[in-house]
């Protein structure tokens, strides 16, 4: 029995592990790019045979390993040596003064080593390819996915080749450059970038990390959940808001508690709010229908803006099988969700995560937020990559002379 196997989301047909690499070849013939892709496999391991290996403490004996059991890596040693992960959690108890009646947790994401969340599914798929020879990796991204390979290609000895949005905020293509892979800035939108890092792995042959496309993506996204259980002193959070794009960092936190449901250690699951932002929202207004429908998505949150979700069917799936909750912000209040997070907290967030904070907010506001009831944000970028974003909110004032006069009629507090 090898250690773990795959199962497609939407036929259900499960495959050995060299049988595929990607999507399911099934349902991937059916696809239209029009639509999101059918095909996508969740990695699946024997938990019945992992309940006899540790018949107790399961949870603690995993951690002890950093979960490498429900990993599908065979060595810790493949691992990049930045620190990834293990990312800070905060207890807020008061915002604007008042004390909040619920409790409220932050994951700062964006203390990973290139600033974003996609250090997560990096992280597990150049592991991966190290093991397996691997040694040229291709992207496609709105930045942060490409910039987060480039960093950890770099320090992996690995090469990286990006396609991105030529229009993605600078810091994000800067990063990609100063780690040294090969960009290829696409003139068009990150769909379009997609699609052409999917027909370049085709005719290359290059190992692709593309999100959902790549297995792994999920699987190395859903470390976060086991971090966020160990981080509640093994409690299960009551709600957990996720920014949502092509979905897969919430499928991510899904299969990470769903490893833990079928393990035993738990016995609910969190409830999930997907946030999108009004002009993305291509998950959340598909949910409920048969047909898929896409609208082209313009939002300020760069990192959520997705025409065509890449994990469409796995997220929605999660989402009707255990109870999770759609909702979308407007760009104002992901904007002004962004400063009050950062005046309130002194954590500085892009866009698409002040997204996940925009949600609680709304939540909060329309008393949907249960008293003592457990609360996290998933904060999954950093707000120095996307400076752009939020200069209509702040004003730098004049330059004064360097005298101490000229500061007789500033009002500095
Ligand atoms: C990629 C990303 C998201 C969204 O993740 P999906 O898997 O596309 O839904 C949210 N926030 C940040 C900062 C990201 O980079």
């Amino acid at each position: 029995m090898l250690k773990y196997y795959y199962q497609c989301t939407d036929c259900g047909k499960e495959y050995h592990t060299d049988e595929v690499i990607y999507l399911c070849p099934k349902c991937e013939k059916e696809n239209k790019p029009e639509m999101p892709p059918k095909g996508v496999l969740k990695t699946l391991y024997d938990y019945n045979k992992l309940k006899e290996k540790y018949p107790s403490g399961i949870f603690s004996s995993l951690s002890k390993n950093n979960f490498l059991d429900i990993l599908p890596v065979h060595s810790l040693d493949s691992f990049p040596y930045l620190k990834v992960g293990n990312t800070p959690f905060y207890k807020i108890n008061k915002l604007e003064g008042d004390e909040l009646p619920f409790q409220l947790y932050l994951k700062d994401e964006s203390q990973n080593p290139t600033f974003s969340f996609k250090d997560r599914a990096s992280n597990l798929v150049s592991a991966f390819a190290k093991e397996n020879r691997i040694n040229t990796i291709v992207a496609a991204s709105t930045g942060n996915a490409g910039s987060s390979l480039a960093g950890i290609c770099a320090a992996q000895n690995q090469k990286a080749i990006i396609f991105v949005p030529a229009k993605a905020p600078k810091a994000k293509l800067t990063q990609i450059l100063m780690y040294g892979a090969n960009i290829v800035p696409v003139d068009g939108t990150y769909d379009n970038a997609f699609d052409l890092s999917i027909a370049a792995t085709k005719k290359f042959g290059w190992y692709n990390r593309n999100t959902a496309f790549n297995p792994f993506t999920i699987e190395g996204k859903k470390t976060v959940s086991f971090e966020l259980f160990e981080n509640l002193e093994q409690k299960t959070p009551d709600r957990i808001f996720i920014p949502v794009g092509d979905g897969v960092i919430i499928s991510g936190v899904y299969k990470g508690f769903e490893d833990l449901l079928l393990l035993g250690v738990i016995d609910k699951m969190p409830e999930i709010i997907a946030v999108q932002a009004e002009g993305s929202d291509n998950i959340s207004r598909n949910i409920n229908s048969d047909v898929f429908l896409s609208k082209p998505s313009s939002t300020i949150a760069d990192s959520i803006s997705v025409d065509i979700p890449r994990n469409f069917y796995m997220a929605k799936k999660f989402i009707k099988e255990y109870n999770g909750k759609c909702i979308t912000v407007s760009d104002d209040e992901i904007i002004n969700a962004s400063v009050l997070l950062s005046k309130n907290t002194g954590i500085f967030s892009e866009p698409a995560a002040a997204t996940a904070f925009a949600g609680m907010l709304n939540y909060m506001s329309s008393g949907k937020i249960d008293e003592n009831s457990k609360n996290i944000v998933l904060l999954t970028g950093c707000g120095l990559k996307d400076l752009n974003a939020v200069q209509s909110k702040i004003s730098m004032p004049d330059a004064v002379k360097p005298e101490i006069a000229s500061l007789d009629n500033l009002m500095l507090k």
